[in-house]
C-alpha cells in the first residue's frame, strides 16, 4: 500500500518526538511492505517565522492532497502576544476545520507497568481503558460571535458556545459506533443543568442512543464527570462530550494514566484524519531532548489503523510499546527518582527496536 502522508512537526518539542514517530512509521512500513511517501511542513509558529502565516496555502494544500497527517505540536510564549488570527493555535484549529474532521478520539490507557507512574493510588488507576470522544469543530472554540470590546479597563469579551442537531448527531453516532467495538458504554457529558447547549446535547444524545440497544448510554455533569475521573477512572469506556470540556478532561486523563506525554489522538470524520499526540509544544523542556515520544507514536498507531486499517500494524506498534514500558524504560516524566532516565531518541530507538522484535516472533521478514 502506497502511505500518503503530511507530516507537520510544529513547534517546541513536536519537532522532537514527531522524528521519533516518523522513525517508527518507516520501520513499520518496511516491515509490512508499504510505500512511504512523506511530504514535511511548517505549521504553527513554525510556518508563522517562514511563511508569516500559521497556516500556509503550501501547508493546507499538502495537507489536503494526502490520505493522513501527522502532527507534533503548535505554540509557544513567544507567540503570546500576537493577535489572534495570527496565533500558532489558530492554523491548527484552521486545518483542523479545512479537513473536516469533527471526531476527535482520544484513548487514555493505563500500561500495567506504569500504574505506580499515576498520581493515584494504583489500585484505583488499575485497569483504565477509555476513550475520550470530543467534537471538535463546534462549540465555543467555533462560535460567533467572539470578540473583545471597550477602551482599557472596561473592556468585556465575549465568546460564543453553538451546536446544532446535526453536529450532535454525527458526534454521538462515532461515540456509540466506537462503543460497539469495546465494552458497550457510552458516557456523554455536558453541563445540562446550567447550559442550553448541554440540554441540547443531551437530548440529541438520547435520542441517538435509542438507535443503539446494546450500548448502555448515561450522563454526567461535567463537574461530577472531573470527579469521577479520578475517583473511577477505571468506570469510564466511551466518553462522549463536547469541545472544551473533552479538551480539559482529556488532558485530565493524561494526568490520570501517568504523563501527558503518553496520550495520542485522531481526529477523524472527513477524507484526510489528522493524527497528534495530546500534548502541546512544553516550551519548559523543548529543545533538551528529554519529551516522551510515544504519544507521538501511539498517535502513529492510530493514524495506522484509521487512515489505512492498518489494524495489525498499530498492534505492532501498541505491543511495542508495552514491552518497551514493560522492561522498565522510561524517559524523564515517566521515571521515578533513581530510575535511569532514557532522552527521547533512546525511547525512539527502543520503540523500533522492538518493532523489529515483534517482526521476528511474528515471522514477518522486513520488505526492502
Ligand atoms: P503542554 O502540553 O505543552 O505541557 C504541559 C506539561 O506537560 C508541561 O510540564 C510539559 O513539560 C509536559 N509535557 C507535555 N508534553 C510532554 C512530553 N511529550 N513529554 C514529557 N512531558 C510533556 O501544555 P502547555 O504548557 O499548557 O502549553 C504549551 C504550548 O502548547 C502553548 O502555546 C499551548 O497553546 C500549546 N498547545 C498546543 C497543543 C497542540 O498543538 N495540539 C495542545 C495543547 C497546548
Amino acid at each position: 500500500m502506497l502511505l500518503n502522508i503530511t507530516v507537520l512537526p510544529g513547534d517546541g518539542v513536536g519537532p522532537e518526538v514527531t522524528d521519533e514517530a516518523v522513525r517508527v512509521l518507516e520501520s513499520v512500513a518496511q516491515l509490512f511492505g508499504h510505500q512511504l511517501s512523506l511530504a514535511r511542513k511548517d505549521v504553527g509558529g513554525a510556518a508563522l517565522l517562514s511563511a508569516n502565516d500559521p497556516l500556509p496555502d503550501d501547508t493546507l494544500q499538502a495537507c489536503l492532497a494526502s490520505d493522513a497527517v501527522l502532527l507534533g505540536a503548535v505554540g509557544g510564549p513567544s507567540f503570546d502576544k500576537f493577535p489572534s488570527h495570527l496565533r500558532p493555535e489558530s492554523g491548527l484549529l484552521r486545518l483542523r476545520r479545512a479537513l473536516g474532521v469533527f471526531a476527535n478520539l482520544r484513548p487514555a490507557v493505563c500500561f500495567s507497568s506504569l500504574e505506580d507512574c499515576s498520581p493515584l493510588r494504583s489500585e484505583i488507576v488499575r485497569g483504565t481503558n477509555m476513550v475520550i470522544v470530543r467534537e471538535l469543530l463546534g462549540g465555543i472554540y467555533f462560535g460567533e460571535p467572539r470578540h473583545t470590546q471597550g477602551s482599557a479597563g472596561n473592556r468585556s469579551a465575549t465568546d460564543t458556545m453553538r451546536y446544532s442537531e446535526p453536529e450532535i448527531e454525527r458526534i454521538a453516532h462515532v461515540a456509540f459506533e466506537l462503543a460497539r467495538s469495546r465494552r458497550h458504554k457510552v458516557t456523554s457529558v455536558d453541563k445540562a443543568n446550567v447550559l442550553d447547549c448541554s440540554r441540547l446535547w443531551r437530548g440529541v444524545v438520547s435520542r441517538v442512543g435509542q438507535q443503539y440497544a446494546d450500548v448502555k448510554l448515561s450522563h454526567m455533569y461535567v463537574d461530577s464527570a472531573a470527579m469521577a475521573l479520578v475517583t473511577n477512572p477505571s468506570d469510564f469506556d466511551v466518553l462522549l462530550t463536547e469541545n472544551m470540556f473533552g479538551d480539559i478532561l482529556s488532558d485530565q486523563a493524561g494526568g490520570i494514566v501517568g504523563s501527558l506525554g503518553m496520550l495520542a489522538s485522531a481526529s477523524v470524520g472527513g477524507r484526510v484524519g489528522l493524527y497528534e499526540p495530546v500534548h502541546g509544544s512544553a516550551p519548559d523542556i523543548a529543545g533538551k531532548g528529554v519529551a516522551n515520544p510515544l504519544g507521538a507514536i501511539l498517535s502513529v498507531a492510530m493514524l495506522l489503523r484509521h487512515s489505512f486499517q492498518g489494524n495489525e500494524e498499530a498492534q505492532c506498534i501498541e505491543t511495542s510499546v508495552s514491552t518497551v514500558l514493560a522492561a522498565g524504560n522510561r524517559t524523564r516524566d515517566l521515571a521515578k527518582a533513581g530510575q535511569s532516565v532514557l532522552t527521547t531518541r533512546e525511547m525512539g530507538h527502543k520503540i523500533t527496536d522492538a518493532v523489529r522484535k515483534y517482526a521476528t516472533a511474528t515471522s514477518r521478514v522486513p520488505v526492502t
